[in-house]
Formats: C-alpha cells, sequence, structure tokens
C-alpha cells in the first residue's frame, strides 16, 4: 500500500483508514449484487438497508433518545444556516445568535436575510480568542431558536459545555466537532454538520431534529428547503447523496469500533493534550492562538514568531510529508485539524518534527 499523508485539512479531511480500505473492498460489487452501492436505485431494498443502518446508528451512538430524527440533506451546513432560519423564524419571532467566530458569522448573516434576530452573547470583541459566555443568557419570550457553533474551525475554538436555554430550542452547527464526544441531544432541537469532517466524505449534511419542532414550516417554504419534506420521507424524497451515506455508515460503524463516543473521547483528549502540551512546551517558540480555556479538541491553532517564519515552517512540513497545516487564510498561522480519524501517529509524527524545526531555527 502507498505511504498515507500525515493529513491535517480542515475539511475534507482526514478518514479512517479502516473505513477506506472496507469501501474499496465493496467498491465496484456491493456485497454480491454485481454493482456498487452508487449504481443503485435509491429505493431499493439493499440501498435502504445502508441509509436506515446509518441513521439507527448515529441516534444509537447518542443513546437512542425519544422523538428525535436523523435527515440526510445535501447543500452542505451552509444550506442549514438558511433553512433553519427558514423553517423556524416565523413572523413575530426573533432568532438569538452566539457571534464566536466566522463561522456564527456567516450563519448570522444568513439569518438576517430571513427575519429578526439578535446577538444573545459574542466574543467579537476579545477577536474570538474565546467562546462567548453563555451561562446566564436572557432570551426574549419571542425569541424562536438559540443558534450556537459548537466548534470554529478557523479560529480553533470549542464549547465545553452547552447553555441550557428551556423551552426555547437550542440550534448548533456541530460541523467541525460532532461525535468528538458524547453529547447529550436531548438539550437541543436541532443539530447539523456538514460531513466532512468528522463524519464522512463532503456531499452530505446530517441533521438531527426534535419531531414535533419540523411540523411547523411556514407554508410559503419551497419543498425542497421544508424539514418535515425529508422527516416525512426518510430523506428520500428526492436522490440523497447515497455514496456519502454508505460512507457515514462505515464512519459511524468505526466509532462503534473505537469504543463509541466515549472511547473517541479519550482518544481525542490524549491527541489534543499531546500536541497543545508540545505548543506550551515549546518557551514561546510556538503559541497558542486562543484561550486556553476555550481551545479545540479538534482545530489547534498557534503562531510563530514571524509569517516568515510560518511560512518556511510550512514548507519544510511539506518536504516531510505533513498536509493542509496553513491556517485558513481569514485569520494566516498555523492550524493542525486533528478530527477523530487522525491518528495518534500523525501528532506525534507533528510533535516530533515541531521540536526539530524549534531546534533548527528557534
Ligand atoms: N460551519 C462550520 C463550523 C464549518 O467548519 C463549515 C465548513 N468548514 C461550515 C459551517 C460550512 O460547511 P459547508 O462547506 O458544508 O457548507
Amino acid at each position: 500500500m502507498s505511504k498515507r499523508a500525515y493529513n491535517f485539512n480542515a475539511g475534507p479531511a482526514a478518514l479512517p483508514l479502516e473505513v477506506l480500505e472496507r469501501a474499496q473492498a465493496e467498491f465496484v460489487d456491493y456485497q454480491g449484487t454485481g454493482m456498487s452501492i452508487m449504481e443503485m436505485s435509491h429505493r431499493g431494498a439493499v440501498y435502504e438497508g445502508v441509509h436506515n443502518e446509518a441513521s439507527s446508528r448515529l441516534l444509537n451512538l447518542l443513546g437512542n433518545p425519544e422523538g428525535y430524527k436523523v435527515l440526510f440533506l445535501q447543500g452542505g451546513a451552509s444550506t442549514q444556516f438558511a433553512m433553519a432560519p427558514m423553517n423556524f423564524l416565523t413572523e413575530g419571532k426573533t432568532a438569538g445568535y452566539v457571534k464566536s467566530g466566522s463561522w456564527a458569522s456567516k450563519a448570522i448573516k444568513e439569518a438576517k436575510l430571513i427575519g429578526n434576530t439578535f446577538i444573545a452573547a459574542s466574543s467579537e470583541e476579545n477577536k474570538y480568542m474565546s467562546m462567548p459566555d453563555v451561562s446566564n443568557l436572557v432570551l426574549p419570550e419571542n425569541t424562536a431558536y438559540l443558534h450556537l457553533t459548537s466548534n470554529e474551525t478557523i479560529e480553533g475554538t470549542q464549547f465545553h459545555e452547552f447553555p441550557d436555554t428551556g423551552n426555547i430550542p437550542l440550534i448548533a452547527d456541530m460541523s467541525s466537532d460532532i461525535l468528538c464526544r458524547p453529547f447529550d441531544l436531548t438539550k437541543f432541537g436541532l443539530v447539523y454538520a456538514g460531513a466532512q469532517k468528522n463524519l464522512g466524505p463532503s456531499g452530505v449534511t446530517v441533521v438531527l431534529a426534535r419531531e414535533e419542532l419540523l411540523q411547523n414550516s411556514p407554508s410559503h417554504i419551497p419543498t425542497v428547503l421544508r424539514y418535515d419534506t425529508h422527516a416525512e420521507n426518510n430523506s428520500l424524497y428526492n436522490t440523497p447523496p447515497s455514496f456519502a451515506i454508505y460512507m457515514v455508515n462505515q464512519v459511524l460503524k468505526w466509532i462503534e469500533e473505537q469504543g463509541s463516543l466515549d472511547g473517541i473521547e479519550k482518544k481525542n483528549r490524549e491527541k489534543a493534550n499531546l500536541l497543545y502540551n508540545a505548543i506550551d512546551e515549546s518557551s514561546g517558540f510556538f503559541r497558542g492562538c486562543v484561550d486556553a480555556t476555550s481551545r479545540s479538541t479538534m482545530n489547534v491553532t498557534f503562531r510563530l514568531g514571524s509569517e516568515e517564519l510560518e511560512k518556511q515552517f510550512i514548507k519544510e512540513s511539506e518536504k516531510e510529508g505533513f498536509v493542509g497545516l496553513k491556517g485558513h487564510r481569514s485569520v494566516g498561522g498555523l492550524r493542525a485539524s486533528i478530527y477523530n480519524a487522525v491518528p495518534y501517529e500523525s501528532i506525534k509524527a507533528l510533535v516530533d518534527f515541531m521540536s526539530q524545526f524549534q531546534k533548527s531555527h528557534g
């Protein structure tokens, strides 16, 4: 087999090698059907089996809370930025947003096109170096929902606790940290995530929703943009991204094999600690970008003393087989995305490389 890169891409991102190999083994002939899963009707029993398995595995990993449904949609998390307000931000209501960084800001921009919004908490003043304090939010009675971004992929911040919003539905964009740890789905009205970081390849967006919320979309919303359309049709209203959903099912199976979400969380903690410790113990040669209390276990952002040195770091790292360490173009610096499927060995190799780099440039 060819050598695998040390893949720190932000998304699409590393997938578990076992998953890729299993997919490869059944790529041409899925379980004796004489065709690839991609070549099958989405209305046939074989594909539907995979589709339903993915959905039940996901709910199972989250403890099978009552009254929740899984939807497999398209258009990325960016479409959810619009779909959530289209369906829930109705006349006379306002939507609360937690402004925590780049992705939250995009969600807010979209919601403003649909209706009234307010900023319930923000860390903009602090240049998004930490997650906003959401422990004592005051939400007006006509709040349709509160939206937050559980992990800011670009800045490298993550919520470690979620607010209790009582009767007001909590909506979360979990694109870059879904299933990195256990979470209590019953705290949320709706959770969405593009698959291409922790769940599988790009092309499918996973939505987890409290069923009772999905029934009151305004009548003028186009059919394909209504949650109820997809809920009533088991995400088979139109042709789903069947191969991507098949891959999600494989990734979910792999998560089960890692000891489910408790097992995954433990590994993620070890991986993140290894890297943050290397940064913190570099006597300031490497500097973490965000407040220690809000550090993400998924996207580790850090800087060097100068942009010159950062360029040099990227250049030398690429020569050694490291991919994706350049920070997002909007913020610069360096970023290692260490999602569920990034093996501990990749981070160990990165930490060793960082130490070598410091020796030769420090
Ligand atoms: N939200 C977050 C937190 C993200 O990281 C991303 C993608 N990087 C998006 C939304 C947008 O996702 P998509 O490209 O699937 O629309």
